[in-house]
């Protein structure tokens, strides 16, 4: 293949040629806003910073309809101009910054419901998953997972640049269940093509694409029944202690589960909201839960572990104002951290199911308080509950990081590497179907380049 497009074409010509299909108001070219547009959250990695903070793109577009965006797909492919879909602004590992220029897409506009049932939400990409989220309670529905930055995240930037998260303890990640029932994708070709794809080998080939294979105009959800949950923290004297009862509390499929997170200390300190309701007791490590369990059976489930319950928030609170607890969670759980000290950084790792406290122990023994743990039980796809984690390190430099993630891999813990945008750098989540995909959907290779390894001579 051919390596990615040299830096853009987009001059004026191009530009009021857009202008034309989505009006001025929707084409913003001033220096600022090209600069807080084009960026997403990479800053979570010291190692991506310099490499992805000049990169910006030429023009931020705001298309309406999937129409208005075919019309621009194509007279940007005409000009050969490189183009970036943008949703919220939220993805890690600045797979939505433009490195080549040109035009990125924001979907903000492309806001229609379609279908809402207790079942399924049908939704244009720009649709917040909070508007489903709200929308499905009314009909008695809700999102089976979410991130947990269910607020900003559109339902396109969702399905390609996330992966799961709460809720991903019942029904697994994005990719199992049959989850994500429908994609509606547009292609970038001088006539670009819109195609629905419903079987799970196809949309294997958008699901987490980063933005690198189609550009997503529709998303179908599959919905589960609105449950009315409890949302609990316990601390524990002791780390082991909290993560044996989290894990034995995970695989009891009798408790009806949404979140189930153990957190070693010291970063339950970086909490502060929490901490300043007293729910995060100097010392103590702790164990985040949302289940349908009242009070009353949550107290004698947890009656023998030794455990104080330190928060609660009843069902009348789930979604209502001010934090819910999974505000904390994920990758919230990072951002915490990074604002209590800018010093601290992250890993995304998946542990052996069976070796859990084992590979922590050494881990523990070989890297100190270097990395503190923080994990996520969530369902795999042959249904077993996996720890998977989203450690807490303290950075040191990038030679660390790799030093930490060889160890990592070499003792079973299987790392994706969050300080990386080369998205192929692993192939266990971009996987070579994705690469004949964007062959055949974007023969041009002008889809958000410059994130793919074996597309570029670029290095990290
Ligand atoms: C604090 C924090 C917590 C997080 N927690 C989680 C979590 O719990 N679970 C999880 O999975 N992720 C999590 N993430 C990562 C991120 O939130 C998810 O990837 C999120 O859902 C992205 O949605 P977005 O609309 O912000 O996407 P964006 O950041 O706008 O885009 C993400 C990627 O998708 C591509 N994209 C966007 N729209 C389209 C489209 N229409 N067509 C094709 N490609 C498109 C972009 O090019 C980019 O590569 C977290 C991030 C942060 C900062």
């Amino acid at each position: 293949m051919p390596t990615d497009p040299t830096p853009s074409n987009l001059d004026e010509t191009v530009l009021a040629r857009i202008a034309a299909i989505v009006g001025s108001d929707n084409i913003k070219t001033e220096p600022r806003t090209l600069r807080s547009g084009s960026r997403d959250c990479f800053h979570f990695s010291p190692v991506l910073i310099p490499q992805l903070d000049q990169c910006q793109a030429d023009a931020i577009v705001y298309p309406a309809t999937e129409a208005e965006l075919v019309q621009v797909i194509t007279e940007a492919v005409k000009a050969q101009v490189p183009i970036v879909p943008r949703g919220g602004g939220t993805g890690n590992y600045g797979q939505g910054v433009p490195m080549q220029g040109g035009l990125l897409i924001n979907t903000r506009r492309m806001n229609r419901i379609f279908a809402l049932t207790a079942d399924i939400a049908h939704v244009a990409a720009g649709v917040s998953l909070w508007t489903i989220e709200r929308e499905a309670a009314a009909v008695g529905g809700e999102l089976r997972m979410f991130p947990s930055t269910i607020r900003t995240s559109s339902s396109a930037g969702f399905i390609t640049g996330g992966s799961g998260g709460v809720g991903s303890i019942h029904w697994g990640m994005l990719r199992d269940n049959d989850n994500i029932r429908h994609v509606r994708i547009v292609t970038i070709e001088a006539e670009p093509q819109c195609i629905d794809l419903t079987t799970p080998d196809a949309l294997r080939d958008v699901l987490h694409n980063c933005g690198l294979t189609a550009f997503v105009t529709e998303v179908t959800f599959a919905l589960a029944p609105k449950t009315r949950w409890h949302q609990y923290i316990y601390a524990f004297d002791d780390f082991a202690e909290a993560l044996a009862q989290g894990e034995q509390l995970a695989r009891d499929d009798g408790v009806k589960k949404r979140l189930a997170t153990v957190f070693e200390w010291p970063i339950p300190q970086y909490f502060t909201p929490l901490a300043g309701k007293g729910a995060c007791p100097d010392g103590k490590s702790l164990l985040f839960l949302i289940t349908d369990r009242d009070p009353a059976a949550m107290a004698s489930l947890m009656a023998a572990t030794g455990a104080t319950n330190t928060f609660y928030l009843p069902p009348e609170d789930d979604g209502a104002r001010g934090f819910q607890i999974y505000d904390f969670t994920w990758n919230h759980t990072t951002q915490w951290a990074m604002k209590y000290d800018s010093s601290l950084t992250y890993l995304q790792e998946m542990f052996d199911r069976e070796q859990l406290a084992a590979q922590l122990a050494a881990r523990k023994e070989r890297f100190g308080d270097q990395v503190s743990a923080h994990i996520e039980f969530v369902r795999a796809s042959d249904g077993a509950i996996r720890p998977a984690a989203l450690s807490i390190v303290r950075y040191q430099g990038r030679e660390q990081l790799w030093q930490l993630i060889d160890w990592c891999e070499a003792h079973g813990i299987r790392v994706a590497n969050p300080h990386t945008h080369y998205l192929d750098d692993d192939i266990r989540w971009f996987n070579a179907g994705m690469l004949d995909a964007k062959r055949r959907w974007d023969p041009h290779q002008l889809l958000n380049p410059g994130h793919l390894r074996a597309l570029t001579a670029q290095t990290a």
